[in-house]
């Protein structure tokens, strides 16, 4: 499987040097596929549907003239299709790109990284070689996803520093005759976008919108069934906030066996009032805090480079970006890679009667927060 617009557009291939897709490439790689995996050995070749238009008139001629010769498709975006038929058909994939957004949909990437060959040039000659797939934890690849999003939804890119001030800021829309600024007067719970100008603008009547204070970073968290992985529920925590987490309806907390998600059956191992999570104001990063609440089957948990370990009750740890939590050998609790969150996507699961309503908590400044 060759994924062409990466190809056409490597500067690692002749021309070295020149960011600008050449279809040529393409022939430079189906020659070494060839010569380094015999004549005979298939090829079949996806690309982007933008990269019609990308190429020079020329190329595109003989792009149409290669679909005649070998098998060819076009997707909007050709990384998944790419990757579900070389899956299917057990391919190797010639491709530079780590699919760090796609790991989650393609979790076989990480477990056949000799499946993956990308390129390098030598005196002229293309060889292909591993392309060195890396494995990514799944922080990351919630961050990728979450960067793909705001991108195809808001046009906002996290990296780029005006966007950033977007992304940082609380926004209101103060036109009179705006419908998002009469069922939000105080602010914008969605993310204003970004018009032709750079202007950040109301979704609703596309005025511009005024910038108010920063806003506070809240930290996602997502539950999983411990024994097939499966991710089942995802709540936020603002900074400065606390909740509870355990099973049934709490006051102050997520119900991890509420009957509208999809909990593992051995959910009812968890206690009811099992650990406290905070995310804690601090000068630099805010803390992430948990706390076993003398939980009857326990929190263990598991860190990179130590034994796994069963917390005390009562007491209180540091939850690190890759840390994972298991309580009661049931369920698994990680903090998401995910950053940056409208208003909207702030809002704590509604989990109904069990564990809906008055879910947040606000933790004093001047709480006891000792411990490692
Ligand atoms: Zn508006």
């Amino acid at each position: 499987m060759v994924d062409v617009s990466n190809v056409c557009w490597s500067d690692a291939l002749p021309p070295t040097g020149r960011h600008f897709p050449l279809l040529e490439r393409v022939f430079l790689v189906r020659d070494a596929w060839h010569r380094q995996y015999g004549q005979r050995a298939p090829l079949t070749l996806v690309a982007d549907n933008s990269l019609r238009r990308q190429l020079s008139a020329e190329d595109q001629e003989r792009l149409r003239r290669l679909e005649q010769e070998v098998e060819l498709h076009f997707a909007k975006t050709a990384d998944p299709t790419l990757l579900s038929l070389a899956e299917r058909r057990g391919l190797h994939v010639i491709s530079r790109d780590q699919f760090t957004d796609l790991r989650r949909d393609f979790p076989w990437i990480a477990s056949a990284p000799a499946r993956f060959l990308g390129w390098r040039t030598e005196a002229g000659t293309v060889r292909l070689e591993p392309s060195g797939i890396r494995p990514v934890s799944a922080q990351v690849v919630s961050r990728a996803l979450e960067g793909k999003d705001l991108k195809f939804h808001q046009r906002l890119d996290h990296r780029n520093p005006v966007h950033k001030r977007i992304l940082g800021h609380h926004w209101r829309c103060e036109d009179a005759g705006c419908l998002k600024a009469l069922i939000w007067p105080d602010r914008l719970h969605d993310w204003p976008l970004l018009d032709a100008r750079g202007v950040a603008v109301c979704t609703g009547c596309k005025g511009a919108v005024r910038r108010l204070g920063p806003r506070t970073r809240p930290r996602s968290f997502v539950v999983a069934d411990a024994r097939t992985g499966d991710e089942y529920l995802r709540f936020p925590v603002g900074e400065g906030d606390a909740l509870e987490v355990g099973r049934g309806e709490l006051r102050y907390g997520i119900n991890l066996a509420s009957t509208e998600v999809d909990a593992p059956a051995d959910v009812n191992l968890v206690s009811r009032r099992h650990l406290m999570l905070s995310v804690e104001r601090t000068s630099g990063n805010p803390r992430v805090g948990v706390l076993d609440l003398g939980s009857v089957n326990g929190t263990v948990l598991e860190r990179a480079n130590s034994a796994p370990r069963r917390l005390d009750a009562g007491e209180s740890v540091t939850l690190r970006e890759k840390d994972r939590l298991v309580l009661a050998g049931a369920v698994t609790l990680r903090l998401s890679g995910q950053q940056h969150f409208s208003d909207e996507q702030q809002q704590l699961p509604r989990l109904g009667a069990a564990g809906g309503g008055r879910t947040r908590m606000f933790l004093p400044e001047d709480a006891d927060t000792s411990g490692v």
